[in-house]
């Protein structure tokens, strides 16, 4: 069986790493192949593809002009605007977003969970902040804050996001006369290896926060998490999401539920997280 992750750039992906264990730990002959594809060849290899692998991921920066050449597109992947997972099945070429999935186990993993009447706050508005977005939609919070460079440019950005009117966006100058909340989430690359002397906020306005989310998984802990563990807060990477948008995706392609566990052992395994 043959899946890959399609993508422009993807030297240090560490999605084959991940998926090789979620074969061997389900006993599976399966095989991820890395996909280096050029913008221009993008449609014509999407409809390659399908004669060689039972589905793909997709990556930066596809998941959005994949969803055109797509016969079908779940509702999460439609709300959010974006397709990180395609299962070819009986011609169809079918688009989900395990990005959102993966931030949902990500929040359970690390009992950030319930966050029903929450206030909560996101940084950056790029892609993987959409399906964060959604989730925390769908997940009956009282008020989502964004945090953007450019709440301008970003509310553009978001004019065909379904919960739209759910978000407010803020400057970060904004957003530091703010009170705290139940959870803040970075969805920018600030703080990213190799630039790991990097954060967001200052460390008096994470500490407002009961909980901090990096979704940086390099380095294992960011200078944004550290400012949070320094203050008592609960905080945590993004590398558990990593693993379980993976499995999530498997799920979809093989057509068979896995067992919760097998993806904590994954990230305990691969991380230590
Ligand atoms: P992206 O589409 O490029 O978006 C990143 C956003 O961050 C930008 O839209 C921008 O928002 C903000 N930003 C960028 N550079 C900034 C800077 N120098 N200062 C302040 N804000 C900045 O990237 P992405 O795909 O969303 O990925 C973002 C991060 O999430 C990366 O570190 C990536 O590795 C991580 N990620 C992790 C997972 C996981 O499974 N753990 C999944 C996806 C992504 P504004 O213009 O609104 O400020």
């Amino acid at each position: 069986m043959e899946f890959a992750l399609l993508g422009e750039k993807l030297g240090h992906s560490l999605s084959p790493q991940i998926h090789n264990l979620i074969f061997r730990k389900l006993g599976i002959e399966g095989k991820y192949d890395l996909l280096e594809i050029k913008k221009q060849d993008l449609d014509d290899a999407i409809e390659r593809l399908e004669d060689k692998y039972i589905g793909v991921n997709v990556t930066i920066p596809y998941k959005i002009a994949v969803m055109k050449k797509l016969t079908f597109i779940s509702p999460e992947a439609k709300a959010i605007g974006a397709v990180n997972t395609i299962y070819f099945s009986k011609g169809e070429r079918r688009g989900y977003n395990t990005d959102y999935f993966g931030f949902g186990r990500l929040l359970e993993h690390n009992a950030v969970t319930p966050l029903e009447n929450k206030d909560v706050v996101v940084l950056g508005s790029g892609g993987a902040a959409r399906a964060v977005l959604q989730y925390l939609v769908d997940s009956g919070t009282k008020s989502i804050t964004v945090a953007t460079r450019s709440p301008q440019d970003a509310t553009k950005k978001f004019s065909n996001f379904e919960a739209l009117p759910k978000l407010k966006f803020v400057s970060y100058e904004q957003l530091i006369e703010q009170k705290g909340g139940a959870l803040i989430v970075n969805t920018t690359p600030v703080g990213m290896y190799p630039y790991i002397d990097g954060s967001p906020l200052p460390q008096e306005v994470v500490a407002r926060y009961a909980s901090a989310v990096d979704l940086i998984y390099n380095p294992v802990e960011t200078l944004f998490m550290s400012y949070a563990k320094a203050a008592g807060r609960s905080t945590c990477n993004g590398f558990y999401m990593l693993v379980a948008q993976a499995v999530a995706a498997e799920e979809i392609w093989l057509g068979r539920e896995i067992q919760a566990g097998l993806i904590a052992s994954i990230a305990q395994e691969i991380q230590g997280v």
